[in-house]
């Protein structure tokens, strides 16, 4: 028998960075000192509060043991204390929040969940690509929901074609966004729980970077709204917020039904998340006000600023996000996202990540993640600046 995978993988598109890699190492191997601006991973370590919670609960034999879905209330009880405490929120911790292994894993098993094959997922583009995916993986069909600067990167719900809005049930929207470090008013989610409501469409929320913003305006969760709860859940994350992306541990929010549903298909796939991981999880959510992290979105600030700065400096078009890590720049003029970024690659030693990676809208793009200190990133700005654009 000669293998052949499923046509689900055969649709999905090219992982970008794979390529980006293969040309990084041989640079890397040929002696030349890359820098890494391409991957949306925090350089510092999770904060030690944190780890010591965690070196403590792994002695404790009570966390040894399979947490299955609801094993582990504590987790659920802060995320719960959390969300009253930064947006106001209530939240019944049993019901209306469920732990994850990442959101991402939540993100790729909502749509088994929500979605029967045939109908359809409106995905931002640009945007993160699970959402695309994992719908793919369920039999959905992907609809592109185009961000573009002219809106701020904010989609036109009203231009959504009639029958793509019938056959849609669920709806993901990111804000702050990846890639685009664009950000969303409490108003535009009233809009869009109201095109929601109208068209009976789940709005499913991504939240990861709510807690990396900049000055004095935080970012809104979409459940601050009355009535959120009856058609919408949102992904929180302590992976970016936390510097603890290799921890594994997120949780959603919101609608009861929806994440019973979610709460299902997990229950049949993964038994749980290690207590100890959820221990180290409730440090995180307890400490979200902490000076630490007030001081990391302040040196997280000041990079994007000298990125943003220094690219415009360079011939890009960007502006300074109010939150996130990331710099979504405008290639100069007589370049694509593809061969911008080889050119920043192949003669600056720079890697950033081609904007077409997030969808056909996000060419002429490339996304810059400030994760290198401050120096660094000012070295990446003369290589940037020394080449002839
Ligand atoms: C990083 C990221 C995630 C995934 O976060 P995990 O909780 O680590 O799975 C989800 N959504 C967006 C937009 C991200 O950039």
């Amino acid at each position: 028998m000669k293998f052949q995978p499923t046509e689900r993988i055969k649709a999905l598109p090219p992982y970008i960075f794979v390529e980006l890699n293969r040309k990084k190492r041989v640079l890397i191997d040929a002696g030349h000192d890359v820098i890494e601006l391409g991957i949306g991973d925090p350089e510092r370590p999770t904060y030690r509060f944190i780890v010591d919670r965690l070196k403590q609960a792994a002695e404790d034999p009570a966390n040894h043991r399979y947490m299955l879905l609801y094993g582990c209330p504590g987790f659920r009880r802060q995320a719960a204390e959390f969300f009253e405490q930064r947006y106001g929120v209530t939240l019944e911790p049993n019901t209306e929040i469920l732990t994850l292994i990442g959101s991402k894993e939540g993100i790729g098993h909502l749509p088994p969940a929500v979605v029967n094959p045939g109908r359809g997922v409106l995905v931002p583009n640009p945007g993160y690509p699970a959402y695309r995916a994992t719908t793919l993986f369920a039999d959905g069909v992907p609809h592109d929901l185009p961000l573009s600067e002219e809106r701020g990167w904010l989609p036109d719900l009203e231009a959504v074609p009639a029958d793509v809005a019938r056959n849609t049930v669920l709806m993901y929207l990111n804000y702050p966004n990846n890639p685009t470090g664009a950000c969303a008013s409490l108003e535009f989610f009233e809009r869009a729980l109201a095109f929601a409501r109208k068209h009976e469409i789940i709005l499913a929320h991504d939240a990861a970077y709510n807690e990396m913003y900049f000055g004095e305006e935080r970012p809104p969760s979409i459940l601050q709204l009355p009535g959120a709860k009856d058609i919408a859940i949102e992904f929180h994350s302590t992976s970016k917020t936390f510097n603890m992306t290799g921890w594994r541990i997120a949780f959603a929010a919101g609608n009861k039904d929806v994440l019973a549903a979610l709460g299902k298909i997990k229950s049949n796939i993964d038994s749980g998340q290690f207590a100890a991981v959820q221990e180290a999880g409730i440090a995180a959510y307890a400490g979200f006000d902490r000076p630490e992290l007030h001081e990391s979105r302040a040196m997280y600030h000041e990079r994007a600023k000298v990125m943003a700065a220094g690219l415009r400096e360079a011939g890009f078009r960007a502006a300074e996000p109010r939150a996130t890590f990331y710099v979504w720049a405008g290639v100069p003029s007589g370049y694509n996202s593809t061969s911008a970024a080889n050119k920043l690659l192949e003669e600056a030693h720079v890697v950033g990540v081609p904007g077409h990676g997030f969808g056909t809208m996000g060419e002429g793009y490339i996304r810059f993640a400030v994760t290198v200190d401050l120096d660094r990133t000012r070295t990446a700005l003369k290589r940037i600046k020394a080449l002839k654009w």
